[in-house]
């Protein structure tokens, strides 16, 4: 999970977002994008987002003059980290032969810088650097914070301060501190502290309902795709207690197994109210939409049967499961999937063999400017807004999760809210 958070501009002239690039044309030996990746030491940084630069990189998808800084408080020269990132750069589009010397070329235009977080002085010196590899030429910095989220502000305040770019501009992603792998899922006293609701609900399966339910967009320009997510989300009834349902799961032991509660968890607390799931009926108020509910449900630890799945990622499907008659005389069933799985679609003119990576995209978006994917702050308020008053509700009420068996198909709660809307579940 990805956002975009802008940095003071104070002293950067306003660049085009949209439309011409400063990378293309004439004007792109003028110019030099750098790629700050903050906690260059991290995990992250070596497992994504460096191998994602490489992709573009090899794809010809960066400018001539682009370089990728690291930047963190470990001790590392330019050469350490280069031998750190090189073990997970891939060519993994073809293994095309110059591969080799493209990882050399690639590895030559990274550079580390250490420094503290909170130091302007310190930021001040990277900018020194920056300036060096920039060499005069319009700047263009990208700042990737992959650092825990109680050190942004620190960053951003000293980038904006003593790092940002004087003649181009300064962007900055920040990377949501939760996401889309078990490690992250693991990370148990993050989700404590917020829960199925705020963790799926309120932006993943929000962001699908209003790209499904808004009327269909001037163009597919960034802007009129979110002014109509916007109106959609703005006409969405504000959510009632009883359009909730959240619960828990619990141990149980089945086949001579024992499966953990969410309680178990040794960084949970005992008597921890959180929901690992929460069900919600949500309206429309508008004339497409009058009367029809709109029901959404996120869970963890339930058994595994869905019917139409839509998966984001990783291989991007649209799935049906289906019960299939086997061929032939006989009558026997099997259960297959009515798919369209991405990567196996053949018609390579239509559908490209390889799917750039999430990281690769949101890269090459935040450098272009590319905001289509990216949540505008009037439809993150929108958002919190239809939100915000229910949390606040279900915590000042303490209202209790209803339990349900690890591996179940949810509490009873969850099947009777859709049965109010005589819906079932898949
Ligand atoms: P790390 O915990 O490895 O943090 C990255 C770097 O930040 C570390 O190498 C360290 O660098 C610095 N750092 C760590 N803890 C602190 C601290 N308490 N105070 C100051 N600096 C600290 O995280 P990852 O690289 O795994 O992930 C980066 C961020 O992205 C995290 O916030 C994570 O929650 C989020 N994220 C991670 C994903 C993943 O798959 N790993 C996926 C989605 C989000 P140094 O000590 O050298 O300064």
């Amino acid at each position: 999970g990805l956002a975009e958070e802008p940095i003071s501009r104070a002293n950067s002239k306003p660049v085009a977002m949209e439309g011409s690039s400063p990378f293309s044309g004439s004007r792109k030996e003028e110019s030099s994008l750098s790629i700050i990746i903050v906690g260059a030491s991290g995990d992250l940084a070596s497992q994504k987002i460096f191998p994602a630069l490489f992709a573009l990189f090899y794809e010809d998808c960066l400018p001539e003059n682009a370089t990728g800084f690291g930047y963190a408080r470990s001790k590392m020269t330019d050469e350490e980290l280069r031998n750190m990132i090189s073990q997970t750069l891939t060519c993994r589009i073809d293994k095309r032969e110059n591969c080799g010397d493209k990882m050399d070329e690639f590895l030559k235009r990274c550079f580390y810088h250490f420094g503290e977080y909170n130091s302007e002085e310190h930021f001040a010196r990277l900018d020194c650097k920056l300036k060096e590899k920039e060499g005069g030429r319009s700047s263009f910095r990208l700042f990737y914070l992959s650092i825990p989220p109680n050190i942004f502000v620190d960053v951003v305040r000293c980038a904006s301060t003593s790092a940002s770019s004087k003649n181009g501009w300064t962007r900055v992603i920040v990377e949501k501190p939760f996401g889309h792998n078990l490690h992250l899922f693991l990370i148990a006293s993050y989700f404590d502290n917020y829960g199925i609701i705020h963790d799926i609900m309120q932006n993943h399966l929000l962001q699908i309902l209003a790209l499904f339910a808004m009327e269909t967009p001037v163009s597919l320009d960034a802007e009129d795709i979110r002014n109509e997510k916007v109106k959609v989300l703005r006409s969405m009834r504000l959510l009632q207690l009883e359009d909730v349902m959240v619960g828990q799961y619990k141990g149980h032991s089945k086949g001579g197994r024992t499966y953990p509660g969410y309680t178990d968890d040794p960084s949970v607390p005992n008597d921890s109210l959180t929901p690992t799931i929460a069900a919600a009926s949500l309206f429309i108020d508008n004339a497409r939409w009058d009367g029809v509910p709109f029901l959404m449900r996120a869970g963890k630890a339930l058994h595994t049967k869905r019917l139409l799945v839509l998966r984001v990622q990783p291989d991007e499907a649209i799935y049906l499961k289906i019960n299939n008659k086997v061929p032939g005389l006989g009558m026997r069933l099997d259960r297959s999937d009515l798919n369209l799985l991405y990567k196996a679609r053949s018609d390579q003119s239509r559908y490209p063999k390889e799917i750039p990576d999430a990281y690769e995209r949101l890269l090459l978006d935040a450098i272009e400017g590319e905001r289509r994917l990216f949540i505008r702050s009037d439809e993150l308020d929108a958002a919190w807004s239809l939100f915000t008053p229910l949390l606040k509700e279900l915590e000042e009420k303490k209202i209790a999760p209803e339990l349900y068996p690890y591996g179940s198909r949810g509490p009873v709660g969850v099947h009777y809210l859709a049965a109010k809307h005589n819906v079932r579940w898949g």
